[in-house]
């Protein structure tokens, strides 16, 4: 479900991947908020409904399903993803200006998408996976959020299983992810910070990294099914 890029200019893709829960939108913000003029979010159009504190044009584009299927159609899409039932995708006019100006655009997007944008701008595309310190605190903040149903939480970390296996699966295979552990909000956003100060692509995921992913994911193996339309009880 993605588009050729066609988009020039020399801006870069930093693609913040990761379970709701890890900070991954607070990383964004502070990004940006460090750099205002050179670093811009990637606004996603999406058809889910607005949530409490959420604004159209700053968090997303809130379209209707049927105007997101004929912006599919008019091929506005750099790429689109079906996420827990609602269509979530990146059009080109969101990003195309901030690239062609220069900017770092900060995209907190799904892992297909994040590979759709690797696909589209190679060479200009950073991934990152935001990740929890450990399985136990992811569960533990999604539980303390408090907002949503014991299913839809159960759906959540089943697709947060199933990110993090296919994360750790693309960087054996040697795509450059890294990844940045959200343990202490400072500190992660100094890694990302820190991964921007080299050229775009040019890390790879440590092997004591890709160890510690692996523990989590076997935790995460044991407490819910990878398959996200079918969560364990
Ligand atoms: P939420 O509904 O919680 O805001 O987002 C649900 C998921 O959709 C998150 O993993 C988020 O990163 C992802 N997402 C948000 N925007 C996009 C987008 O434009 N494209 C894709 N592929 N995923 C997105």
């Amino acid at each position: 479900m993605d588009g050729e890029g066609q988009i020039s200019g020399a801006g870069r893709c930093v693609v913040l991947v990761g379970p709701a829960g890890a900070g991954k939108t607070t990383i964004a913000h502070r990004l940006i908020a460090a750099q205002p003029a050179d670093r811009a979010f990637s606004v996603s159009h999406t058809s889910r409904p607005m949530r409490a504190g959420e604004r159209d044009g700053v968090d997303y584009w809130f379209v209707a399903r049927d105007a997101f299927e004929a912006l599919i159609a008019a091929d506005a899409f750099v790429e689109w993803a079906r996420v827990h039932d609602n269509l979530y995708g990146t059009t080109r006019a969101a990003i195309a200006h901030h690239l062609q100006a220069g900017r770092q655009v900060i995209f907190d997007i799904d892992i297909e998408g994040a590979g759709n944008i690797a696909r589209a701008f190679p060479d200009r595309t950073d991934l990152v996976f935001v990740s929890p310190p450990s399985w136990q605190v992811l569960v533990r903040r999604l539980r303390a959020r408090g907002s949503e149903s014991d299913d839809r939480l159960r759906r959540r970390l089943c697709t947060a299983r199933a990110e993090l296996e296919a994360v750790l699966r693309q960087a054996d295979a040697g795509v450059a992810w890294t990844a940045v552990v959200n343990d202490d909000l400072d500190r992660a956003v100094a890694d990302v910070e820190a991964l921007l100060c080299s050229p775009p692509g040019a890390h790879r995921m440590p092997d004591a990294e890709r160890a510690r992913l692996r523990g989590m994911g076997a935790d995460a193996a044991a407490d819910v099914r990878a398959d996200s339309t079918d969560p364990a009880a």
